[in-house]
């Protein structure tokens, strides 16, 4: 078995026809994984214990002639912003080094029920702020596509797992584009689902009102595999939705001939060169299956990152709140009063970037500032959902780039905070809308970067999204 190259489906294959056993596969899988790593530094923690478990159980149903799950077998790094039961759960921060959950997330626990094996935890910007996977105070982790690049962020251990062969799939976290932009940049497929789609339950809080739980994977069919037995009302997260999960699998393989897909003329203005051409190269690939294209504005995207800046770190400044050396973490071991040992603790146990985030975020909701800030950031949040639901009057689904460049070079945009903020110029509208979206392998720059497509569709028509997907896919994307 190449180990590095299973999909879900060849592993379900594998399985039936007695090529390896589960338990086979998921020793083999963390020999690789633990041996690969030191070039990437993508998990943080492997679960030898609970894979090898998981593994045995899904070996007994087969025995036993019970259906085995559909991601029966299948090894996955989960991001270490989603609680792990008896699996420290860091969130990329010096704070939670020795934090072990009491429970498990609701989207691992159905992982699981479907027969998934977790080899480990992935690495990530701290409580998932950044893009480019180097505010995590465990190191950054390095895009095996080209080692001297970030793999993206702040999913980037996720990414580089799939993307390297050290798991099948994996789960993000998306609040402004964690789960797209990294995809991208590492050659994978990731997608973002309707916020409400995927129950947050045990997902560490980073912007409540944009965070997302999502699949990477090798190809679409297994994301939206991973998609499929996550999705669904979860009674524990009250923002969970009751929409019924329709079969993903069959929407992708669903011809695309007529689609009318819109061209955002905003999102193709401050792209490089080599990004722009291997996205028209996507397009052509759509268009060549039947797709008719059509030009549309979302005018009001010019604001999303001010906007989300806002919002997000306003969310955030409250959300880390709990994070003060009571409970859940590291405590400062010299502070004499209450107060210095909040102090201390947040002051040595946050990066800088969250120390960023709070300060911006506890300014923006301050008596006098409120109304200015945090207020008129709601209301441009609504102008930009009401953008989609506007162009999604007259088009079936909308495809624009991931990101404005391709992976940069580790430590090149580190002192300019705007700058990195820029990469996610164009992932951020989506989740501000909570409209599904993902990113599809399309080409490679001249230097062998990949460039992802990014595909969008209405509030839970995930289905429409894997449809485009697939024909892009098929089509050589
Ligand atoms: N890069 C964006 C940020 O830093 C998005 C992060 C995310 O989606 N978690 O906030």
């Amino acid at each position: 078995m190449e180990i590095s190259r299973l999909t879900i489906s060849g592993i379900q294959a594998g399985l039936r026809e007695k090529k390896f056993s589960a338990a086979e596969l998921a020793a083999e899988a963390l020999r690789f994984a633990r041996s690969e790593n030191p070039k990437t530094n993508a998990y943080l923690t492997f679960c030898d214990e609970r894979a090898l478990a998981a593994a045995r159980q899904v070996d007994e149903r087969l025995a036993r002639g019970e259906e085995p799950g559909a991601l029966a077998g299948v090894p996955m790094a989960i991001k270490d912003v989603i609680s792990t039961r008896g699996v420290r759960t860091t969130c990329g921060s010096k704070l939670l080094a020795q934090y072990i959950p009491p429970y498990d997330a609701t989207a691992v626990e159905r992982l699981e029920a479907a027969g998934a094996v977790m080899l480990g935890k992935a690495n990530c910007d701290e409580f998932a702020m950044g893009s480019s996977n180097e505010n995590s105070a465990y190191g950054p982790v390095r895009n095996p596509v080209a080692l001297e690049r970030v793999p993206g962020g702040s999913s980037g251990g996720s990414a580089a797992t799939v993307a390297q062969g050290t798991a099948v799939a994996s789960l993000g976290s998306d609040t402004g584009g964690s789960i797209r932009q990294p995809a991208s940049f590492c050659g994978v497929v990731g997608v973002t689902p309707t916020y409400g789609r995927v129950s947050r339950y045990g997902l560490v809080a980073f912007a409540s009102s944009l965070d997302h739980i999502g699949p990477l994977a090798r190809n679409v069919g297994d994301a939206a595999a991973v998609l499929q037995a996550m999705a669904g009302r979860d009674g524990r997260d009250a923002t969970s939705a009751f929409a019924p999960v329709p079969d993903y699998g069959e929407a992708l393989v669903e011809p695309v001939r007529g689609l009318k897909i819109g061209l955002p003329r905003e999102y193709f203005e401050g792209l490089t060169n080599d990004t722009g051409k291997q996205i028209e190269r996507g397009i052509e690939l759509l268009r060549g299956q039947g797709c008719e294209f059509v030009e549309v504005s979302l005018p009001h995207t010019e604001y999303a990152i001010a906007c989300y800046y806002i919002i997000c770190t306003a969310e955030a400044s409250s959300n880390l709140a709990r994070f003060d050396g009571v409970r859940y973490t590291m405590r400062s071991a010299e502070a004499q009063t209450m107060a210095d040992m909040y102090r201390m603790t947040r002051g040595e146990g946050f990066g800088a970037e969250c120390k960023r985030r709070i300060m911006l975020g506890t300014y923006v909701l301050s008596h006098g500032y409120y109304d200015a800030y945090y207020l008129k950031a709601q209301q441009v949040r609504t102008l930009i959902a009401r953008d989609f639901q506007r162009v999604f009057e007259e088009v079936d689904a909308l495809v624009a780039p991931v990101s404005p460049f391709a992976a940069f070079k580790l430590g090149e945009k580190l002192d300019d905070p705007i700058q990195m903020y820029l990469s996610d110029i164009y992932t951020i509208t989506g989740s501000l809308a909570g409209i599904p979206c993902m990113s599809v392998p399309c080409g490679v720059t001249g230097e062998g970067l990949p460039v992802g497509m990014q595909i969008l569709t209405r509030h839970f028509d995930e289905p429409g999204m894997f449809r485009v997907a697939g024909a892009l896919e098929r089509a050589g994307g």
